[in-house]
Order: structure tokens, then C-alpha cells, then sequence
């Protein structure tokens, strides 16, 4: 039996010749196909600088380190988000907590932001150096808000918008860096636009822009302004710092490249499934995404919420005959603080309702932009068959 999955590339036959292209050409490794998606991505955004490496993980982490995060400091994000989300920080030793989330829009809560900064500074306890708002399923988070609070508490603020490429907030392009310091993507397949494996950084500042440079290729630069002696030669570099080969390959950053092209009518394909599943959806005992006024989606993911208290099934009964029809739902996501590497940390079930009541009802349904509309409809038909 065939299944839709939740969510999977589309690729065309310019992006295949992107990447042949380059196979023909003398560089495979990191190179000017690399620097040219930069670029793309950068004045597609509004952005001053990007920086490819090999995966959003990847990226969180040169974020985290160009944020300077080490021991003793602390970062907050979501719960409901990918473990990278948090793990970045681990990875620079430093302590990870959680913010729960807005039941309406499942992000981050700027209410709960606000108050657990207000009554960490009262206590005297360790305010974050860094917050990560997620921008979970391409809607941005309310980031004026989140950027009024890292000014009167002085933390930086690291957009992870894996989620949420060819989005907007408030007229501005997901990206821009407008109420950040840095802003994530990744180019996994799954998500709005693929460079097989990939990821970005986003950034206006000079100094951020150098530290993620470094970082990604060793610590190592070749630019004798940055040196601390005179180059001995043509062959000499200098490592600065403790960095890491997080490199793109110019293979990678053609096909993300290529793809750019399409990003518009990527997330314009995505609203047009989205308004048919919120046409047809509609009256079942299911909470449909809400969308804030000021954000445009790129909806990488389309989530529908079981109404607890119309239960007809139980959320994992209706899953699991979702997938036994052929629908590859997913659920996004289990609450960070409950993996096992989290609860050895001190945190517990109960830490962050929201999230935790969220996810027991959670339930992902194929969104992507090759979806095919007899798919779309047979997944409607399915679903209602299901809740019936
Ligand atoms: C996919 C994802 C990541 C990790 O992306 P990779 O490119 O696979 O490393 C991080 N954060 C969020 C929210 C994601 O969805």
C-alpha cells in the first residue's frame, strides 16, 4: 500500500541540472555555489550576511557559540520543537530551560517569556543569555514582543525558523533579523525548501557574521586582519578558536539555490492546501491551525488538534488507523523536557502543560508543496472516516 507521507521534497528538473552542473565543474567541496546561495538567501530575506553549513543543527550551534553560551549561562526555548532546538546549548556546556507554550498558536508563550524573566530577576536566579523562539510549523513567533523583552533583560535572541522560510512577521520577511540577532533555517527534505541536508545562519552584525565564519571551518582564518602575526607566506592560516567542519558542500548549496527560485511558490502551494483542509476540516471535533494577524506562514507543517473534550477515539487509536490507511502522520512534537537525556537534567513531566497537553493531542497531516490534490482529498476523506 502507498502512504502520503507528512511532508517531502519536490524536485525539478532545474534543480537536477543545478546539481550536475556542479558535478562537472571544479569544486564539490564549499566553494562559490555556496557563497551564491548565501546570497540568494540573504537579499531574499533582507538580511546582511548568511553563513551555509551542513544542517540547522550545525547552525544552532555556530548561533549558540557566536552567542557566546558556555557554562554557567543559560538558554531558553520551547518545549514543543526539535531536540536541536535546545541541545545547541548543551553542546557549549551551558544550562537549557523552557518557556511553555501559547495554546492558540502551540510557539512559545510571550506571556509565560515575560513573567518567568520577571520572577527569575526578582529571585535573584540566572536570567537566559540567550532565548530560542521557535517558529513552529512556519508561524512566527511574536517576535516585536520577544525583542522589547531581550532589550530590558539583555539576552540574545536566536530565531529558529527551520519551519519558516518564505514566511513574514509583520510585513518583514522571516530571516530579516528585524527583532533578532540570528535567524536558523534548515534544508532538510521535509522542510519548505531542501538542500538535502543544510542549514543557514542569518545575521546583520559584523561581529556575530566573523564568529559564525570561524566556527564553521575550524576556528581557522585566512584573513591576516584577523591574524595575530604577520602570514608567513601564501599557505598561512591561523586557527582563532576551537571551530568545526560544518561546511556545505557546493552540490548542497546549488540544489538549495535552485530551489530558492520556487520558494514563493512553495509556501503559496502550502496556503492553498492549508485553506482546502480549513474548508474541509471544518465542523469536525478538531482544533485547526489559528493563525496570528501579524505573521504569513510558511507552513511546513499542518497540525490538527483532537478536541479533548469531544473525543470520539483516543488520539493514539486515531493515529494509528491514520497510518494503517495509508496517511504518514506524524507528531510534532514530544515535549523536549520529557526525553530521557532531559529528565537526567532534573526536569519532569508536568514541567510545561501546555506543551505536554498539546502533544496529546497533536497529530500532523501531509503538508507539502507536491502534494497532489486527490491525495489531499483522499487524506480529508480518511480523517472524517476516522472521527466519524
Ligand atoms: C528540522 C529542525 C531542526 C534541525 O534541522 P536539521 O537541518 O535536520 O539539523 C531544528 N529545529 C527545528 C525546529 C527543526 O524542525
Amino acid at each position: 500500500m502507498r502512504t502520503i507521507p507528512y511532508g517531502r521534497q519536490d524536485i525539478s528538473e532545474r534543480d537536477i541540472q543545478a546539481v550536475a552542473d556542479v558535478l562537472r565543474s571544479d569544486w564539490l567541496t564549499q566553494g562559490p555555489a555556496v557563497e551564491f546561495f548565501e546570497k540568494k538567501v540573504a537579499a531574499y530575506c533582507g538580511a546582511k550576511y548568511a553563513v551555509a553549513v551542513n544542517s540547522a543543527t550545525s547552525a544552532l550551534h555556530i548561533a549558540a557559540m557566536a552567542a557566546d553560551l558556555g557554562p554557567g549561562d543559560v538558554l531558553w526555548t520551547s518545549p514543543n520543537t526539535f531536540v536541536a532546538s535546545a541541545n545547541c546549548g548543551r553542546y557549549c556546556g551551558a544550562d537549557v530551560d523552557f518557556v511553555d507554550i501559547d495554546s492558540r498558536t502551540y510557539n512559545l508563550s510571550v506571556e509565560e517569556l515575560e513573567q518567568k524573566l520577571a520572577t527569575t530577576a526578582r529571585s535573584g536566579g540566572k536570567l537566559p543569555k540567550a532565548v530560542i523562539p521557535v517558529h513552529f510549523t512556519g508561524q512566527s513567533c511574536e517576535m516585536d514582543q520577544i525583542w522589547t523583552l531581550a532589550q530590558q533583560y539583555g539576552f540574545i535572541v536566536i530565531e529558529d525558523a527551520s519551519h519558516a522560510i518564505g514566511g513574514e512577521y509583520q510585513g518583514s520577511k522571516v530571516g530579516s533579523c528585524r527583532f533578532s540577532d540570528m535567524t536558523v533555517f534548515s534544508y532538510h527534505p521535509v522542510k519548505v525548501i531542501t538542500s538535502a541536508e543544510g542549514g543557514m545562519v542569518l545575521t546583520n552584525r559584523d561581529d556575530f557574521y566573523q564568529k559564525l565564519l570561524l566556527s564553521r571551518s575550524h576556528g581557522i582564518t585566512r584573513n591576516p586582519a584577523f591574524m595575530t602575526e604577520e602570514p608567513h607566506g601564501p599557505w598561512y592560516y591561523q586557527m582563532l578558536e576551537l571551530g568545526f567542519n560544518y561546511r556545505m558542500t557546493d552540490l548542497q548549496a546549488a540544489l538549495g539555490a535552485s530551489q530558492m527560485d520556487r520558494v514563493d511558490e512553495f509556501v503559496r502551494r502550502r496556503h492553498s492546501i492549508a485553506e482546502r483542509y480549513n474548508r474541509e476540516l471544518s465542523g469536525l471535533p478538531l482544533r485547526l491551525p489559528w493563525q496570528h494577524p501579524d505573521n504569513y506562514s510558511g507552513y511546513h507543517l499542518y497540525v490538527v488538534c483532537l478536541e479533548q473534550d469531544k473525543e470520539v477515539k483516543p488520539h493514539r487509536q486515531v493515529f494509528e488507523e491514520l497510518r494503517a490507511a495509508g496517511i504518514g502522520v506524524n507528531l510534532h512534537y514530544i515535549p523536549v523536557h520529557t526525553q530521557p537525556y532531559y529528565q537526567r537534567l532534573g526536569f519532569h513531566w508536568g514541567d510545561f502543560p501546555k506543551a505536554e497537553s498539546y502533544y496529546r493531542s497533536a497529530i500532523s497531516i501531509p503538508m507539502y508543496a507536491a502534494l497532489r490534490d486527490e491525495d489531499q482529498m483522499f487524506v480529508i476523506d480518511t480523517i472524517k472516516e476516522v472521527l466519524r
